[in-house]
Parts: C-alpha cells; sequence; structure tokens
C-alpha cells in the first residue's frame, strides 16, 4: 500500500475512530525527548510518583509493601530513597498474580499476555490500555530515529509459537496488509525457506527490518553465500537477543546498511535503542523508569549492575521495581544527537547468559564465542551451565572433530574456570532454540548470586 496514503490518512482516521491516546502519547515523547537530562528526569519521576501514589491506594500487594515498610508514598522523594521498595522479581509475580491487579481497573481493558523466558518458566501478567497505547506511540517514535516512519515497509524476523498462530488470524493478516508489514518466521531457516524469504522481500521492498540477530545473521550468511543480493533496507534492527560483533557484521554486509541495537521486552515493549549515532541505547524514559541495582559476587567480590524497570504508564498491574534479568549500566550525559534521554552504556546481556566459574570469574558470551566459533570439528554450539562446577558444551559436529580439539577447549575453559571445571561434550544432531525460536549461544541456570547453587536448577 502506498505510504504516504496510510501515514497521512488510514492511521489517523484508524486512530480516531478507536479513540485512543496513541497519538497524544507520540507528540507527548517527542516533546519530551528533545528536554535537556534534567527535565526528562523530572517528567519520569512526576509519573512515577503518580504510579506509586496509585499502586499504595488501589493494588492490594503493594498496599501490603507500604504496610510493611511503615512507610507512605509520599516519604519516597528521591530515587536513593527507592533503594528500599522491594524489588519484584518473576516470582513474585508468580505467587502473587490477583494481588497485583489494581481493583479498579476495568477488567475489559486489561490484555492478557505471558513471556516465555529462557528457562522456560511462564510469566503471565496484564497489560492495561495506557500501557497498549503508550508502547504503541513508543515503537514509531523508536523508529523515527531512524528516519522510518508510519507506512513505511516493514520486515520482520519474528516469531514464537504463539504469535505465529495469531499471526493467520484474518484480522491479522489484514492488519499487517494495512500497515505495510511483512512476518517472516524465524523458525524456518532451512534452505527453502532462506530463498523463499529472499524472493518475497526483493518483491516487498523493506524500508526496515526487524528481527532477532541469530536468525538475521543466519539468514544474510546464506543471502551472501548464494550471492542473493538487491534487498536494501534503510536500517535493520536487531531485537530480542544480546548479538555478538560479528553477527552485526554479517547482517550489515548482506544489506549494505548499518544495523541498530534494540533492548525490549514482551513485558514492556520498547525499553531503548540506538540512534544514528550508535553510541548506547537511548532509554525510553518517558515509558520506563530504569533503576541500577548493583550485585556483589560474594567470591570474587566483582560488582554488576542489574537492571530494574518501572513501566510508568501500567496502572492495571503496576511493575515496579521490576527485576528483567539482564545487566546494564545507565548514564544522563547527553548524546551529541541532541536527545535528552539517557542512555543505556553497556548490556553485558541476560544474567543466565554469563558463566559463573568456580574460581570466582564471569565469563560471558565473547570468550565463549573466540573459543568456539570456527573450530575445527564444532559446526554450531551452545554452553549450558547446570552446575556452578560443570559446563555442557552441546555442539553439532563435522567430520573432523578429534580428541585434539576436545583437549584443547576443556584446557582454555580450565584455564579461565579453574581446575575444578567439568567439561561435558555433548554431540547433538540439532540444537535447541527457545520456545521463541531464539538461538541462545550459552545459558546458565545457575544465576547471578548462586541462589540455585544447592542444585535446584530452574526447568
Ligand atoms: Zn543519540
Amino acid at each position: 500500500m502506498n505510504r504516504f496514503f496510510i501515514r497521512k490518512l488510514l492511521y489517523p482516521a484508524y486512530r480516531a475512530i478507536k479513540r485512543d491516546g496513541v497519538l497524544d502519547y507520540l507528540a507527548e515523547m517527542h516533546r519530551v525527548e528533545k528536554l535537556e537530562p534534567e527535565q526528562v528526569r523530572e517528567f519520569q519521576w512526576k509519573k512515577f510518583k503518580e504510579l506509586l501514589e496509585y499502586s499504595a491506594k488501589h493494588v492490594p500487594y503493594y498496599r501490603d509493601v507500604f504496610k510493611r515498610l511503615g512507610a507512605e508514598p509520599g516519604d519516597i522523594k528521591t530515587e536513593k530513597d527507592l533503594q528500599s521498595f522491594p524489588v519484584l522479581r518473576k516470582d513474585d509475580i508468580r505467587e502473587n498474580p490477583d494481588a497485583l491487579i489494581s481493583e479498579i481497573y476495568p477488567r475489559s481493558q486489561l490484555d492478557p499476555d505471558s513471556t516465555g523466558g529462557s528457562t522456560g518458566k511462564n510469566l503471565y501478567f496484564f497489560v492495561g490500555k495506557e500501557a497498549s497505547e503508550a508502547r504503541r506511540a513508543n515503537n514509531i517514535r523508536t523508529n523515527r530515529w531512524l528516519d522510518v516512519d508510519i507506512g513505511d515497509k516493514m520486515a520482520l524476523l519474528w516469531g514464537s509459537a504463539f504469535d505465529e498462530d495469531r499471526s493467520r488470524k484474518i484480522k491479522n493478516v489484514l492488519k499487517r496488509y494495512f500497515s505495510n508489514t511483512m512476518l517472516l518466521s524465524a523458525y524456518r531457516m532451512d534452505e527453502d525457506s532462506v530463498h523463499d524469504y529472499a524472493r518475497r522481500l526483493q518483491r516487498f521492498g523493506p524500508d526496515m527490518m526487524l528481527g532477532y540477530p541469530s536468525a538475521l545473521a543466519h539468514f544474510s550468511a546464506s543471502l551472501i553465500e548464494a550471492g542473493i543480493d538487491g534487498i536494501r533496507p534503510r536500517p535493520v534492527v536487531l531485537s530480542g537477543e544480546t548479538f555478538y560483533d560479528w553477527q552485526r557484521e554479517v547482517i550489515e554486509k548482506a544489506f549494505h546498511i548499518k544495523a541498530y541495537n534494540h533492548y525490549g521486552c514482551r513485558e514492556f515493549g520498547a525499553i531503548a535503542r540506538e540512534c544514528k549515532l550508535r553510541d548506547g541505547l537511548h532509554i525510553c524514559a518517558e515509558r520506563v523508569l530504569l533503576e541500577e541495582l548493583p550485585v556483589t559476587d560474594s567470591t570474587s567480590g566483582d560488582t554488576f549492575t542489574e537492571l530494574l524497570v518501572t513501566d510508568l504508564d501500567s496502572f492495571g498491574m503496576p511493575f515496579i521495581r521490576y527485576a528483567i534479568e539482564d545487566m546494564g549500566t545507565i548514564t544522563w550525559e547527553k548524546c551529541s544527537c541532541g536527545l535528552g534521554l539517557p542512555r543505556l552504556e553497556t548490556t553485558i546481556g541476560r544474567t543466565f547468559d554469563v558463566v559463573r566459574a568456580p574460581n570466582g570469574n564471569f565469563l560471558g558470551g565473547t570468550f565463549w564465542t573466540i573459543l568456539l566459533r570456527k573450530k575445527q570439528g564444532i559446526e554450531r554450539w551452545q554452553v549450558i551451565q547446570e552446575k556452578l562446577d560443570e559446563i555442557t558444551i552441546a555442539f553439532i559436529p563435522t567430520d573432523d572433530f578429534s580428541d585434539e580439539i576436545r583437549q584443547y577447549v576443556i584446557g582454555k575453559v580450565r584455564e579461565a574456570c579453574g581446575e575444578e571445571m567439568r567439561v561435558r561434550f555433548e554431540l547433538k544432531p540439532s540444537l535447541d532454540s527457545t520456545p521463541t525460536g531464539k538461538h541462545r549461544f550459552v545459558i546458565s541456570k545457575i544465576g547471578l548470586k548462586g541462589e540455585n547453587d544447592a542444585g535446584q536448577a530452574q526447568g
């Protein structure tokens, strides 16, 4: 469909019929993002205080929290005061699904949703009307940072089993047609699918592509190998997984463009994205309050910062100081692009992406990639840690896998992790993706703080 027709007429008309607040949220975001960091902070804090007051009054779970603290919302005046406020862990939500829902919020305006998470344990929650509208606006806004607007053609390399069923519904097929969106499943990545996707994308001519880095990198490598050129999105956006530089490089090579990092999740939608300068990810501070929670490892004394997220628009089921299980550091120093939003400086990745070694070391994705990528005899691999002193390297072997390679890898792992680290090799015909189709290179099931040291590894 014609993008200008969608942008100027169809989309505004659709929002007017829906009588929702998406366009208001959008205008507000564009206003606030241009303010000075100090003013952005003020705006954010004002929204946070409203949410806090509301939650203390209408959400049983938070009413209890304040009672336990012997405090009132008014006692929390600064971000520092917040540190005494409890962190909301995924298990807290699983154990208190009803107490977290507002007593006065209309049920008809709550949308059920769930997230699989890499540990495979589902989390069910509700998204209120304001939060879904703000999310929609935020998607448009973050795309505009990369010069992509409403009506531009979007190709998504995406998919969870749940989404795939929904995607075939006629309503959703029509929605994609009228919003110029093409959905390609990240599940199917065999040779036939790659060629089929390439043909469809060449015809479609996407302005932007968005997908899992692992799927996009695999697709890109296949395109290069097959000599297929001519798919030219303006930006590619990498979302849903932590990625490695080589993945970004192969994607940029296949499409001759820049790829940008996007950080979001099922619970909140977009949280942060790189602007064109790619100097950290701009946090969508009108939508979410991000905090750093320092975590110190008892053995090594090393400190990491875990991220806590508060959804500032979620009144139906407020998530306050939610431990999203990712790490990162935040800076409020202004970006040279002019946006006053804070930035995520580093994302070391999901907390379970780091192997915690018996000697106190933490080994992130890069260590394992350098060790195992392009090793003779190892085609694809996955590192799984179930216990502190044992890792499993699951891999698809090629003919030239040898004992020499095995010994080399074991030697390097012990050098980094300590002699007591056991290394198991598991030959596999194929490697599991998560239920949402993501490939995870490193899965640690013991957590950063070692809460599962006693061997109760989470399924
Ligand atoms: Zn910027």
